[in-house]
This record gives structure tokens, sequence and C-alpha cells, in this order.
């Protein structure tokens, strides 16, 4: 078992067009580690240090294929995130330990874009997937039995919802149940084994139609869910006496909904109920992230409301728990959005603070 701290990277954007429309400023510089905000009023300086600090703000091209390439300034392209934490997940899985990769921030941020993708510039998630299934079939040890499982689902005004099924879900959606060894879990919900890369595509495709689907029909946008992609990966070894193990590893892929506060987007009635319940996954995802924070810095009998939402019991072992975890922060550049930026900046200050427990999950092959 080994501790480490939650890794955080924080991302800024290029300006969006109503942010150029506006004549927007710039707020955020950094070098190396360092993000530094500026208060577009006072002109006051804040400065935070995280594990990586992305500049994605200029200095690329858009390719003939339509891929954002650096053209040789300090843009940081997908590539780049992949390699600094996309490879580490997928080293971590061989290992047998599991892994978790949050995306934080306001909506138009750029979760998405660095989490998934759009179009030629793939995110995290597929590089990851894609590189997996290339290690898998290059792998030529035939002692072991690899299989691969694909989930995905979504956390809307607390209640869950299978993407993989397009049926509608049950009423109050899928129930969240608990193992005594494994912890919570959503009852019912597909794991769909998967033999390449290609059938992941499928499935996040419909997965991502699905919930837009979903959104529409509840009068809203996917920025107010979550969504969760679940790849277990599974190794059978087999020793020279035929006794055979499994070591498993779970990655938790994480698109959060929207960082801005109901209050900032003028919900009323029904949307700002809507809007408290997914507060309430997204609010107790900030206690329990203060909570393991102060146990961090020494703090005794600290509570850890886990159990207050849905998104963190599932999420309970990639918080202080059996995981290695990253989350990345997106920012806008935008002088406008100056208020959710610094809150976010320390929110992915204080997720830094976390340590988790990882262990190896290997036991004999049921
Ligand atoms: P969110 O998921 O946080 O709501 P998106 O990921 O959809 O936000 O990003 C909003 C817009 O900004 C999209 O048009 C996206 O293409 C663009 N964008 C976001 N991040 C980047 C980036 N790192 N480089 C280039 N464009 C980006
Ligand atoms: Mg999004």
């Amino acid at each position: 078992s080994t501790s480490d701290s939650v890794k955080v990277a924080v991302r800024v954007r290029p300006f969006n067009q109503r942010e150029k429309n506006a004549g927007s400023q710039c707020i955020i510089s950094m070098q190396d580690k360092t993000t530094n905000i500026k208060n577009p009023e006072t002109g006051d300086i804040k400065s935070f240090s995280y594990d990586h600090s992305y500049w994605s703000h200029d200095g690329f091209k858009e390719t003939p294929s339509g891929v954002s390439e650096p053209d040789g300034s300090n843009y940081a392209d997908q590539k780049r995130l992949f390699s600094d934490l996309g490879q580490g997940v997928l080293d971590n899985a061989w290992q047998g330990y599991n892994a978790a990769l949050f995306a934080y921030g306001q909506t138009g941020s750029g979760k998405s874009y660095s989490m998934i993708g759009y179009g030629a510039n793939k995110g995290i998630v597929p590089i990851t997937c894609e590189e997996l299934f290339k290690a898998i079939d290059t792998s030529s040890d035939n002692k072991k039995q690899l299989r691969v499982f694909f989930s995905m689902l979504e956390i809307y005004n607390e209640q869950v919802r299978d993407l993989i099924v397009k049926e509608k879900p049950p009423h109050g959606g899928l129930k969240i149940r608990q193992n005594p060894k494994s912890g919570f879990y959503v009852e019912g919900l597909k794991q769909v084994p998967v033999r390449s890369y290609k059938e992941i595509e499928k499935l996040m495709e419909s997965g991502t139609i699905n919930r837009t689907t979903a959104a529409t029909n509840m009068n809203a946008t996917s920025s107010r869910s979550h969504m969760v992609i679940t790849i277990r990966f599974e190794q059978v070894l087999v020793n020279d006496a035929g006794q055979s193990n499994t070591r498993s590893s779970d990655i938790n892929l994480v698109d959060l909904a929207g960082s801005e506060r109901a209050d900032s987007t003028g919900a009323t009635g029904d949307r700002l109920k809507e809007g408290s319940a997914i507060n309430q996954s997204l609010s107790t995802l900030g206690n329990v992230i203060s909570a393991l924070a102060d146990q961090a810095m020494g703090k005794t009998k600290v509570l850890v409301p886990y159990r207050d939402s849905v998104l963190t019991k599932l999420l309970q072992s990639a918080l202080g728990g059996n995981s290695r975890t990253i989350m990345i922060a997106a920012l806008s550049p935008a002088d406008i959005n100056y208020d959710e930026t610094l809150s976010t900046l320390r929110y992915a200050d204080r997720a830094k603070k976390i340590q988790n427990k990882a262990t190896v999950n290997e036991s004999p092959t049921d």
C-alpha cells in the first residue's frame, strides 16, 4: 500500500466567441507549476501551485484534419495531457491499482474538451482507452487472460441513469447498494465486456447522445449532470501450479456538472430545485474534499460525509481511499469569469491535500 496525494492539474482554454465579443482580458498567467490570477478591478494577483499548470490559451494552429497542434510555442495539447496524466493511469491499471480522473470547472471552461474531446481533438479518456487496447494487443503473455468492461452513467437530480441502455430509467433512477467489501455500487448497471477500442468508441458516442437527449427532455443541459465512465481492467493470471488469481483495476473517469452556483445562473422555481439537487452532489464533493484536506493536515475526528450524495458514495474509493486520483480543473481565461475561476483555483488547491492509500487488487479468481 502506498500513500500519495491527489494530483491536481489546471488548464486554461482559449477565449470563446462570447469572451472575444466582450473584448475580454486574459487574467490568467502561468510559469512552470504556478498559476496566477489577476483581479480585474484591483489588479491584485494571487498565485497557486499545482502538479501541472497547462497553458492552452494560445499558441496552437488547426491542422487540415482539424487537430489543434502547438505552433511551436507553449500550447499544451491533448497528447501532452495524456502523456503526463493518462499514461500513469494505465501503468497503475496494469499493476492492479484503481485510478480516478475528475474534471472540475464552470460550464464552458473546458472539462469535456479535456476529458472526451471534440472531433479530431480526442480527449484523455479516448486516448487512454485506445492506448490500453494497443498494449493489450501487443501483450504476448499467454499465461494471462485480459478482460475489459465498460460502463457509463449519469447522475442528474441525485438520480442515476445508465447511459448505455436506451430505455427510460426506472422511476427514481437506479438504486445504489452497498457491498461490505467493495463499497457502494449501482444495482443493475450494465458492464459491457469490450474487445477493442472501436467498441468503446461506439459506446461512448451513444452514451453521449443519451446524456444529451435526456438533458433536453428534462429541459436542462448536460452541464447540469455528472457523467461517470468506469473502465474495469482484469488480468487473470495462472501460475505453474494451475492456480488462478485475478488482478483488477477500476478506472473512474468523471466529467462533473458545471461548478457555477445556481444563484449566478438566475434559476428559479423548478429549475432552482434541480440546481440545488445537482449542487447536493457537487457541494458534498466539496465538503468531502475539505474534510479530507483537514484530515491530511492532522485534524482528528473529522467526519467525511460520503453518504450525503450519490456522487460521493460512488466515488468514495477515489476520494481518500484505494485509488490513485487526478483532478483536472478547467479555467476560463476571461476577466468576466474572475469570481468563478478564483473559486475553481481554490477548490483545486484544497484537493491537492487529499491523501489516498492505493493497494493492489489481487485475489484468487472466483
Ligand atoms: P465544459 O465541458 O466545461 O462545459 P467544453 O469542454 O465544452 O466546456 O469547452 C467549451 C468550448 O471551449 C468548446 O468549444 C471547446 O472546444 C473549447 N475548448 C475548451 N478547452 C479547450 C482547449 N484546451 N483548447 C482549445 N479549445 C478548447
Ligand atoms: Mg461539458
